[in-house]
């Protein structure tokens, strides 16, 4: 595998000409690849080729760009097998997990090449027909987090193409390899200057947001630097999508077959070791299941194998980068002093790699950080409740509110308690489930906007009213 390093600009090949950087293997802490930079100069070089590629763009054919599209997933789907061991290799998460990623990116691109945009007919008579038409908002800023980079991408790259929008997209530095070679397949099928890539940290983040040339930025990141985002994009009233972290409430009700959904619950709330923005976060279980539970879920941590990624039999990967896994034993060491109990995990493994095993704490309660806080890694608080409106308050008295789940073997009394929750979505029996066509986005300070669904789509189109009198 020779891994490519260079930007991607107006199509062609370029390296950064900023300070270099290196992207690091989590499971290894091996220098994986030593990537540069860009400059602002090589930024504006970005903006600029969008900008002029979006002036023939706009204008193509709903059919040429469901085609594209289409070719696109069709490349992904061909080097799928390369695609994920990079993931692996920069991202940490096992094979299987890689491979539901790349097989992800093809399904949301398929599913975007085949929306449509609508015309809505408000009045149509002899005399006047009015129609709101989406017309496309010129070029997207794309900034993506380390933990989903490939899917993420295309949850931003793809319904900005198909709505008829030309992107410059910064991945993180911390996980830029396979943004890379998706955006050079990109370029195999896409005229020049329609999809841009460039390299960089914060300072490109912020740039790009300040840009006067970008007219949208969509984002997905912590809560902090969507607020810098959203300070720089008023410069030019940028549209912004924001899609920022989550600190999910999970909420079993007394009733539920712990047996049967113990796994359901590990899995959404470990999802990807935990860092996913819409994984189960806080975990509020009846007094009267509470034991049953913890030794329920402990029992299925215990059974994982932490691991290289690469290595086969791996279910369980390292934290992505030092700075989470630091947040992530602050938070819990700081639940221990507090009285928490730790029943499996708990500490870093020890030697090389980002390793924190899988990790229960109970004996927890609203008010303690790693329950009032995002850890985004491989812990989850269970926390007591005695009553059902109490569990609902509690998993309520967050500042964000991305999304929630009730588990219960009465599902219409379950929906009543999901709708009940202040977030953006609310699963019954289930958790972390993002489905393309099925709008997804937070409220409070998760963020405002959706990705997702025909919704999703007009996030990247500006609606233009036409007023004909006849
Ligand atoms: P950030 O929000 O800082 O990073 C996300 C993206 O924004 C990266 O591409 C990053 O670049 C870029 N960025 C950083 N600073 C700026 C800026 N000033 N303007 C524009 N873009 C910028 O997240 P962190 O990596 O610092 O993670 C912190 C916390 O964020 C996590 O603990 C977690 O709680 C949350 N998070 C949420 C995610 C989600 O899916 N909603 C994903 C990742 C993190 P670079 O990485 O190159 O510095």
């Amino acid at each position: 595998m020779t891994t490519n390093l260079d930007m991607l600009i107006k199509g062609e090949k370029v390296t950064g000409q900023a300070a270099a950087f290196d992207v690091l293997n989590p499971a290894t802490e091996e220098v994986v690849a030593s990537c540069h930079a860009a400059s602002e100069a090589q930024l504006n070089d970005a903006v600029s080729a969008a900008q002029e590629a979006f002036k023939s763009w706009q204008y193509s054919t709903d059919d040429d760009r469901k085609a594209m599209l289409h070719q696109i997933a069709d490349k992904i789907e061909a080097n799928a097998a390369e695609l994920a061991e990079i993931v692996v290799k920069e991202q940490g998460k096992p094979m299987f997990l890689a491979q539901a990623e790349v097989g992800g990116a093809v399904a949301w691109t398929r599913y975007a090449a085949e929306l449509d945009i609508p015309v809505e007919v408000i009045e149509d008579t002899d005399t006047k027909r009015i129609e709101v038409q989406h017309k496309p908002l010129g070029v997207v800023g794309s900034i993506t987090p380390w933990n989903w980079p490939l899917m993420i991408a295309i949850w931003h790259i793809a319904p900005a193409l198909r709505a008829g929008n030309t992107v410059v997209c910064k991945p993180s530095e911390l996980t830029p390899l396979n943004t890379l070679k998706l955006i050079e397949l990109m370029n195999e099928v896409l005229p020049a200057g329609v999809v841009n890539v460039v390299l960089g940290g914060g300072e490109i983040g912020g740039a790009m947001s300040e840009h006067q040339g970008i007219n949208k930025i969509i984002f997905t990141g912590s809560t902090p630097t969507g607020q810098k985002i959203m300070r720089s994009a008023a410069s030019n009233l940028k549209r912004l999508t924001l899609e920022l972290g989550g600190n999910d409430a999970g909420i079993i009700l007394p009733d539920s077959n712990i047996a049967a959904i113990a796994e359901g619950i590990f899995q959404t709330a470990f999802l990807n070791m935990g860092q996913t923005c819409a994984a189960l976060k806080r975990l509020y279980v009846h007094d009267s299941q509470y034991d049953e539970v913890c030794q329920a879920l402990t029992t299925i941590c215990e059974a994982q194998s932490v691991g290289n990624g690469l290595h086969e039999g791996t279910t369980f990967g390292p934290v992505q980068n030092v700075m989470q896994l630091n947040k992530v034993v602050e938070l819990v060491e700081d639940a221990k002093q507090n009285g928490a109990k730790v029943l499996c995990g708990g500490a870093k493994t020890e030697g090389v790699g980002y390793f924190f095993p899988p990790t229960i704490i109970a004996d927890v309660t609203n008010g303690m950080r790693i329950v009032d806080e995002e850890q985004f890694g491989p812990v989850l608080p269970v926390i007591r409740y005695s009553d059902v409106d109490q569990a609902v308050e509690m998993a309520n008295s967050s500042s964000v509110g991305l999304g929630g789940s009730v588990w219960s073997t009465d599902v219409a009394k379950a929906q009543q308690i999901a709708q009940k929750l202040e977030c953006g979505t609310a699963w019954v029996n289930g958790h972390a489930e993002v489905l393309p066509h099925a709008p997804f986005g937070g409220c409070k300070m998760s963020g405002f906007g959706v990705e997702f669904g025909q919704a999703g789509l007009l996030e990247y189109t500006q609606p233009q009213t036409i007023n004909i009198n006849k």
